[in-house]
């Protein structure tokens, strides 16, 4: 491929991209730029099992989120370019070091390369596509059978707010979609017999400080759109990173009523998935989930049912 006009995700740019430079929001070539690559253990238990999820961190993105923790991999584009070859090569390493699965982190702008590395190489593991979930139906749905499990976020459902935080008014109107169309892919959960996930999607939140009610409303729309198709995975470690400085009321972490307001819907909507504690903010890069939300109440029937 030497030149490429892109659309493949909502902005549309209709850019000119060669191989290593790219004039679309997003500033990347068509070659995968890779800023990490490692087995990760800090994912949800069902993701990162005992031995880790084999990630590669695809540098540049999409969004333009002013709190990234990622961002000088997101936003100022730090990282290495690789071929198509080579990317599968370490895909290879990745299985060859016995992780669960390979786990593609905002792997949109690279999504020629990345099927023309799938038409060469399967991995014997599942692949997990980890997004901002700013994403095309169309270009979803290039990726039918190829990929296993979805983990998207839900960052927000108010207009305004991600205007404000990741410059995409039309966050809301392409997301859920979006995910719609991951379920349809994957179906809904399914686990091996170590609790490891082969399949689904699983649709994580982070809780902005000052916006509960986003928050909520994001739970809401999951569950009465989606309800039991997915895991929903509802992050408290917010930690104000990148330009968050710029905006006052987000350049705090959250407050334990902040959490704990958001934490009681998610509860009483009877959501499934994994919830991060508030501690977990305590350290931006080792995020600590929780059980799974069912296995807790299982626990918590058994401890009823005990004289
Ligand atoms: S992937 Fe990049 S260049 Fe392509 S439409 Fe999206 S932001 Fe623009």
């Amino acid at each position: 491929m030497t030149e490429y006009i892109c659309s493949l995700c909502p902005r549309s740019c209709h850019a000119v991209r060669t191989e290593t430079s790219g004039q679309g929001f997003c500033r990347m070539g068509t070659l995968p730029k890779v800023a990490r690559i490692a087995p990760h253990f800090w994912e949800e238990p069902c993701i990162s099992g005992t031995k880790g999820s084999g990630t590669i961190f695809f540098s540049g993105c999409t969004l333009a989120c002013v709190f990234c923790q990622n961002y000088v991999i997101s936003q100022e584009h730090h990282g290495t370019v690789m071929t198509v070859s080579e990317l599968i090569q370490a895909m290879q390493t990745l299985v060859q070091q016995g992780v669960h699965n390979i786990n593609l982190v905002s792997p949109t702008p690279y999504l020629e390369s990345i099927l023309e590395c799938f038409s060469v190489y399967r991995p014997p593991v599942p692949v997990v596509y980890n997004t901002g979930g700013y994403e095309k139906t169309d270009s979803l749905r290039r990726l039918d059978g190829l990929v296993d499990i979805y983990l998207p976020d839900l960052k927000y459902i108010r207009s305004d707010v991600s205007e404000k935080y990741s410059r995409a008014k039309d966050y809301a109107a392409y997301a859920l979609p979006a995910i719609h169309e991951m379920v349809r892919q994957t179906g809904k959960p399914v686990f091996d017999e170590n609790g490891l996930l082969q399949k689904g999607t699983v649709v994580r939140h982070l809780i902005l400080p000052q916006n509960t009610k986003n928050s909520i409303a994001v739970l809401e729309t999951l569950q009465s759109e989606l309800g039991d198709d997915i895991l929903v995975s509802l992050m408290g470690q917010y930690l104000p990173m990148g330009k968050a400085a710029d905006y006052p009321e987000i350049n705090r972490r959250i407050t334990k009523r902040e959490y704990e307001k958001v934490l009681a819907v998610y509860e009483n909507l009877g959501l499934d998935g994994y919830i991060q504690e508030l501690s977990s903010a305590d350290s931006a890069y080792v995020p600590d989930f929780g059980e799974r939300i069912t296995a807790a109440k299982e626990k918590v029937t058994i401890a009823d049912e005990s004289p």
